[in-house]
């Protein structure tokens, strides 16, 4: 039983000696509890922002993260010896957990377990919240979204598809993956950011403007954005990973002309709007068992290359979401 310690608080980009993997602290179960045998861990940006807060994670403590696994030993009616569970225990080998912590998983027949962390998990919930509630898209509207061919990029366009969006722009760091967006994931138009001027590729991507932003990125990509919807467009601010590392200001240079264009910006957190979950599985559930939707998902395979995994996430080394599978 192992876990992996924030050893010391990155400045700016992290690297692998920021952490260590040590053995877990001996387990002793307790009435109404269950061991969990964990099979896939999740790497995701928010674990950058939290390495920055002492009270979200201490140095010497293993940080909060969502994780699938399988009841080895259950002290709990609620969960039977090889239940999967998913909790947000985070990077370790096992976890403790309790019914009221952890959410029983039913695999679905025609349905990757991985999915849970991904398409049908707070990822997917993200693009679906963001889309939906959010920007409350409309059909034959012109969706503009960042960091597209990572988690929450590839499910919102994915979504969008069967929400009836018109034209789906999408930005990427390579011209490989932005190829990959428009081949594979079904993008009309994807822009590689590292390649010249993103504005005047945005706006030679839609010459007519576009009329919804769903914004992973921040920074540079706001300010893009910004000036090239139409009046009245919609912006949902999910993420700004641009700026995670402290590498680039937080706000966009041109954010008065929200003012003068009218647009709308709305930022949300996935983990205030769980009650869409059941919609989003209902609605994903048979699209993914008939094949018209994937999971994107780029697995690492081992424990001792979970940290490996999360780097390579910050540097884009992913498409779809990254995953780690133990
Ligand atoms: P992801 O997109 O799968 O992985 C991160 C991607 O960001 C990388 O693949 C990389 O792709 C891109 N990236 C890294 N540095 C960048 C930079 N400086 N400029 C532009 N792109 C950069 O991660 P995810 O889990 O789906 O999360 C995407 C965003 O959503 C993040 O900002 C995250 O914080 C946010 N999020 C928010 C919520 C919420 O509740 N609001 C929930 C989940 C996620 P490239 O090769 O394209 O650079």
């Amino acid at each position: 039983m192992r876990e992996i310690r924030l050893v010391s608080r990155p400045t700016g980009f992290p690297t692998a000696s920021n952490f260590e993997i040590v053995p877990s602290p001996p387990i002793e179960l307790l009435p109404g509890t269950a061991l969990v045998e964990n099979l896939w861990l999740s790497v995701d940006p928010y674990m950058r922002e939290m390495m920055d807060s002492a009270e979200w994670w201490p140095v010497g403590a293993a940080g909060e993260g969502r994780a699938l696994g399988r009841v080895a030993q259950s002290l709990t009616p609620a969960y039977d010896v090889g239940t999967i569970v998913f909790h947000t225990q985070g990077w370790r080998t096992h976890a403790v957990v309790t019914p009221s912590n952890s959410r029983r998983i039913d695999p679905v027949p025609g349905v990757p377990l991985s999915a849970h962390l991904g398409i049908l998990g707070g990822t997917g919930l993200s693009a679906y919240v963001g889309l939906k509630r959010v920007l409350q898209l409309q059909s034959g509207e012109t969706l503009f979204v960042s960091a597209a061919a990572g988690g929450v990029g590839t499910a919102a366009a994915r979504i969008a598809r069967l929400l009836g969006v018109g034209r789906i722009i999408g930005s990427t760091g390579s011209a490989a993956k932005a190829k990959w967006l428009t081949t594979e994931v079904g993008f009309d138009a994807a822009l590689n950011y590292r390649d010249g001027s993103l504005v005047e590729q945005l706006a030679a991507a839609a010459p007519d403007g576009i009329d919804l932003y769903l914004d992973n990125v921040g920074g540079e990509h706001l300010a893009a954005a910004i000036d090239v919807l139409k009046p009245g467009g919609r912006i949902a601010w999910c993420g700004a990973i641009s700026t995670y590392n402290g590498d680039s200001p937080v706000a966009p240079r041109n954010l008065f002309d929200i003012v003068g264009k009218e647009l709308r910006l709305e930022g949300f957190l996935v983990r205030n709007n769980l009650d869409l979950r059941p919609e989003l599985i209902d609605f994903l559930t048979p699209q993914l068992q008939s094949g018209a939707v994937v999971s994107d998902e780029t697995v690492v395979t081992g424990f001792e290359h979970t940290v490996d995994a999360f780097l390579a996430m910050l540097r884009g080394e992913n498409t779809g979401k990254m995953l780690v599978q133990l």
